[in-house]
């Protein structure tokens, strides 16, 4: 049987660790402040951020959402981040992406302080971890690394594939792999012979937003494999392909009007994997974790501590 990498334990277990921590700073000299800064009225954004600014708030945090409209210029919004970055009780900024189309998201992105960058995404600290230096790292990686190392999962000179290469995880996670030894492959759509490549990995992390991408074809019996990949299905018949009929899958479909799968189809994973992360309740709940790790580390360091 596959060991199944439980993201919400993890997650529970993070939490739990960084609540001393922020007492103490709350005791010693502020809580630590986050700012989340919103633009426009995307659904998704407006959930991402309400989660992430409660979340801090729950752990006892002083967190705000400054909510910004649609029709905001460059020029403008900069001033908002210019000002966050001079607020001594600011620790994390986080600019819910995507932004309007008016506005220029990299200068946005770059005009965070790098010391308050806790999505880790500023080329300040992206330059950081190529160069092995401590600052502020990708919240999706980093919740995979506190994955595969609280299951005691081993990294070093092992065969990492890592399936996507964007800035925010595939790139991220394939340096922090390979800090840690691992000897890193990375594949994306160009890549030839993807199963055969992805068969050679011990660890094998699929981050490419294709549902059920990677088969059984792709797993090396007893492979770890992290899956990434958030898919909605919003077919009853891509449902019923991927869950081979599943009488439970096709009864939540018909309840909510979509079901979610990874990157991996679930029944190669649950037949060859030695270990994986399933979805949902894998790597989704650790991603706001790191997040609110990142913003602890930054104000231990902002109020020396
Ligand atoms: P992205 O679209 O930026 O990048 C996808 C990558 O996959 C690209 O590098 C592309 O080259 C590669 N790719 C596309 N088709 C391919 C194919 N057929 N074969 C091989 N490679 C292919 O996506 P992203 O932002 O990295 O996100 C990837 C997935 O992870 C999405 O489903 C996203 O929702 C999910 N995600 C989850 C979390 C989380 O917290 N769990 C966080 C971020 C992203």
């Amino acid at each position: 049987m596959p060991t199944i990498l439980d993201g919400n334990r993890i997650r529970d277990a993070i939490k739990e660790e960084l609540r001393p921590r922020i007492a103490r700073l709350a005791a010693a000299k502020r809580p630590p402040g986050f700012a989340a800064v919103l633009v426009g009225n995307n659904p998704a954004s407006e959930t991402y951020v309400r989660t992430k600014t409660k979340t801090s708030q729950d752990l006892g945090m002083c967190s705000q959402k400054l909510a910004l409209p649609e029709s905001i210029t460059t020029e403008e919004l900069l001033a908002i981040v210019n000002h966050l970055n001079t607020r001594k009780d600011v620790d994390g900024i986080l600019v819910q992406l995507p932004l309007p189309p008016q506005v220029d998201t990299k200068r946005i992105l770059l005009s965070v302080a790098p010391d308050k960058d806790v999505d880790g995404l500023h080329p300040y600290n992206v330059g950081c971890l190529v160069a092995g230096l401590p600052a502020l790292r990708p919240c999706t990686p980093a919740g995979i690394l506190q994955l595969l190392q609280r299951y005691e999962i081993p990294i070093a000179g092992r065969r990492a594939v890592v399936v996507g290469r964007s800035d925010l995880v595939g790139k991220p996670v394939a340096l922090i792999l390979l800090e840690r030894n691992a000897t890193v492959t990375i594949c994306h759509s160009k890549t030839t012979d993807l199963a055969g490549v992805c068969r050679e990995a011990d660890i094998l992390v699929a981050a490419v937003g294709r549902p059920a991408l990677l088969t059984a074809d792709h797993i090396k019996p007893g492979a770890t494999v992290i899956d990434v990949g958030i898919n909605s299905l919003e077919s009853r018949e891509e449902v019923a392909r991927i869950f081979r009929n599943s009488a439970e899958k096709l009864a939540a479909f018909e309840r909510k009007g979509s079901v979610l799968v990874g990157d991996a189809d679930p029944f190669a994973l649950a037949e060859r994997a030695g270990a994986y992360t399933p979805v949902p309740g894998g790597v989704g709940p650790l991603t706001i974790v790191m997040l609110m790790a990142n913003i602890v580390d930054s104000a231990e360091r902002h109020l020396e501590i």
